[in-house]
């Protein structure tokens, strides 16, 4: 099959043009995502410079070469600059321009003036130097989830790999003066490969900034922004979840409910935002009083819950009362203020067939109620007896609210 290189340009520049212009109108309708921005800068960068190569013969080399050349590595500068701002590094203006500094200043030299080869070697290396640059700005942010990044990273560092691969197949297959420049079999198998991997590369990258989008979206719906833990909402999900996974043959499990004491005198006495320092700490030392498979979860304003599975009764307690122990500790004294703030813990252990979360979390609200009841700073495990208790004080509670309402109603 024979490719036309004039058709391969043309196609190129239309594709490039396309893109550039698809990525820049993504931008426009999520701006928070600047990297694409400078994406879509980039692929309309090198359409201007295949432009300048396609006019190769019909006007000088200064610009069918030299310019052209400096434009194509601008456009793999660019899109080196959007990987950095896409992981929130900054703008390197130098760096940016150095790759087309360097061949216009190798092009003024007079040495160099015939030496197709070694420019060509440049030339690579530069893009190399560039397209490897970008794969490692997305291997360093590899800690972010995205699985669209590993394919990206794959993609430049062979493309990269495929100009570097350029320099010893030259030597087999010169590139010289003498070759008919347009006809040759490098320029069709570059351009083909150029304009596969710029497609490919433009919808990676579109892929990676729609995934970020999509993962902040479900961050935000998910975690708690002040304390950094699942909110009521994912945590009761996480929860059922693992209900449902060992619904077969669960471990004993406990579910602790934390509250935190007195916090509305806390708030009035040193401001809401102490307020808010004191349910960071809890946080802090509470994640580490647990495991890392354990779930913890701020279920209310300055109510939290936790899930440890896989945990016996003992340890359950250990645990709950280490969590009380240690806050009690660091929050005597927050930011220099004497806030002394504590927490009551209700906690209910499970070493039944069935973990029924949502009855479990009810149990533990009962122990929770008696920890107040008993004056706060302490830990209940909750028991049948507690259960009973708190159903008949709810009973003659009810019971009085309704000879009260008969009273007053007689009375009326
Ligand atoms: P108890 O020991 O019985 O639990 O008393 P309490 O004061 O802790 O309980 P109460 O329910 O009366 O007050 C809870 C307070 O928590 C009231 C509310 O203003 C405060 N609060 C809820 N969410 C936040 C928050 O995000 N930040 C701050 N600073 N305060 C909060
Ligand atoms: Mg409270
Ligand atoms: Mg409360």
């Amino acid at each position: 099959m024979n490719l036309d290189v004039n058709t391969l340009f043309m196609v190129t520049i239309y594709v490039e043009a396309i893109l550039g212009l698809l990525l820049l109108f993504a931008w426009a309708q999520n701006t928070q995502i600047r990297a694409v921005c400078w994406w879509g800068f980039a692929h309309l960068i090198r359409a201007a410079s295949v432009v300048l190569f396609g006019m190769y013969g019909t006007a000088p080399d200064l610009i069918t070469i030299d310019l052209a050349n400096a434009l194509l590595f601008t456009a793999f500068a660019v899109t080196w600059t959007g990987a950095r701002v896409f992981d929130g590094r900054p703008v390197e203006p130098v760096y940016l321009v150095t790759g087309a500094v360097i061949w216009l200043l190798v092009c003024r030299l007079p040495v160099l003036a015939d030496a197709v080869n070694t420019r060509l070697l440049i030339a690579s290396g530069i893009i190399t130097a560039y397209t490897w640059l970008t794969a490692y700005e997305f291997w360093r942010g590899r800690s972010e989830l995205l699985v669209s990044r590993w394919p990206a990273i794959f993609m430049l560092f062979a493309h990269g790999a495929l100009f570097l691969l350029r320099t010893p197949l030259v030597a087999l297959l010169p590139w010289s003066p003498t070759n008919n420049m347009l006809g040759s079999v490098w320029l069709t198998v570059l351009s083909f490969e150029a304009l596969l991997f710029t497609i490919s590369i433009a919808f990676i990258l579109l892929a990676m900034a729609k995934e970020r989008t999509e993962l902040r979206h479900r961050t935000a719906a998910m975690v708690d922004p002040l304390t950094g833990v699942a909110n009521r909402r994912a945590f009761l999900q996480d929860a059922g979840l693992l209900a449902k996974r060992h619904s077969s043959n669960p471990r004993p499990t406990a579910v602790l409910l934390i509250d935190l004491d007195h916090f509305k005198s806390i708030n009035d006495r040193f401001g809401h935002a102490l307020g808010d320092r004191v349910l960071e700490l809890f946080t802090e030392s509470a994640r580490m009083s647990i495991r890392a498979s354990d779930l913890i979860g701020r279920i209310g304003g300055e109510e939290f819950a936790a899930v440890l599975y896989d945990t016996s009764r003992d340890k359950a307690v250990a645990v709950a009362e280490r969590m009380r122990e240690s806050f009690a500790q660091i929050a005597q004294d927050v930011d220099g203020r004497p806030v002394c703030s504590t927490v009551s813990i209700g906690l209910v252990h499970c070493e039944a067939a069935v973990l029924d979360i949502p009855e479990l979390l009810a149990q533990a609200d009962q122990a929770l109620y008696f920890a107040k009841e008993n004056g706060r700073n302490r830990v209940e495990v909750a028991s049948l007896e507690m259960i009973l208790e708190r159903k008949n004080s709810d009973k003659t509670a009810e019971t009085a609210t309704s000879v009260a309402a008969i009273a007053a109603k007689s009375a009326a």
